[in-house]
């Protein structure tokens, strides 16, 4: 099942190029009350809502995908993980290229662990990515995103992936500096999250996906999730034994070679094999 959020706030299936109507189903979410639980209410209650939002679907007419406003499909999530160097020829760019390391010594993410990322910058494609300090170099990193469905605290590596609901592309888009990379990082739309969900019945091998992003047409960054240092099952069951994971959490699974600069004007265009592409404007932010 592919699911979007779309316009205002609606939620629809994504079938070939359309998008069907499915936010009748969301009526039948348990009410929410002051304080509300840790993590995205309609990620948590996905498996029990899926027969009522096909049959909302399928009731619906459907309107082109291309005339919709795609949002972030996951609206709450608890936190947004980010892996730093979690790709061997990323290191090696980021070893080869000053305005990267500034003069710093880069290891990989055995020596950084995980990042986190302000749920503040998280946007849809449709919002575009809106560049601060456009003085500096903003890059663009393309990146499998899994989205976390049953949570959990020290999940074995065995039974991780039985906790992914599903799957997108993530922009982790990073101002270089030497602030510190949850800042960087954290700026207003800097966490690009789309074009929909992908359920994970629909994932044959996450750490087996081919994926790229052009801007404007130009080719940038194109890898296959296989040359992960710490894979897909890693990653969760690494950054759970920190922190409990809940559901809709958003792990970013790291970015591969070819990172570089984007400006005011630009258009990104990513993609991952078996969930889809999707546009993303730049724009310079408006104080
Ligand atoms: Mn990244």
């Amino acid at each position: 099942m592919r699911l979007c959020r779309y316009d205002e706030d609606r939620v629809g299936l994504v079938r070939g190029n359309e998008v069907f109507d499915a936010t009748a189903a969301l009526d039948t979410l348990p009410p929410l009350n002051w304080p509300i639980p840790q993590g995205d209410h309609l990620i948590a209650n996905l498996d029990a809502l899926r027969p009522a939002l096909e049959a909302a679907a399928d009731e619906s007419l459907p309107v082109p995908l291309d005339s919709v406003a795609l949002k972030s499909p996951v609206a709450n999530p608890s936190k947004i993980i980010g892996a730093p160097v979690n790709y061997h020829k990323h290191l090696e760019e980021s070893r080869a290229d000053h305005e990267i390391n500034l003069g710093r010594d880069i290891k990989t993410i055995d020596t950084y662990g995980l990042f986190m990322k302000a749920n503040s910058s998280l946007v849809g494609p449709s919002e575009g990515v809106a560049l601060r300090f456009t003085d500096r170099r903003n890059d663009h990193e393309v990146e499998l995103a899994m989205i976390i469905g049953q949570g959990g605290s020290d999940i074995a590596r065995a039974d991780a992936l039985s906790h992914v609901a599903a799957y997108a592309i993530g922009l982790d888009m990073t101002v270089r500096g030497t602030e510190d990379r949850s800042l960087r990082k954290g700026i207003d739309s800097y966490s690009v999250l789309g074009p929909w969900i992908v359920t994970a019945d629909e994932i044959d091998d996450p750490d087996k996906l081919d994926f790229e992003i052009r801007v404007n047409d130009e080719v940038r960054q194109a890898s296959n999730t296989g040359m992960l240092i710490f894979d897909c099952a890693k990653l969760i069951e690494y950054a759970s034994s920190f922190m409990t994971l809940y559901p809709g959490d958003i792990i970013m699974t790291g970015t591969p070679e070819g990172v570089g600069p984007v400006e005011p004007g630009d258009t990104m265009h990513a993609s991952i094999e078996s969930i889809g592409e999707m546009s993303v404007t730049v724009r310079a932010h408006e104080a």
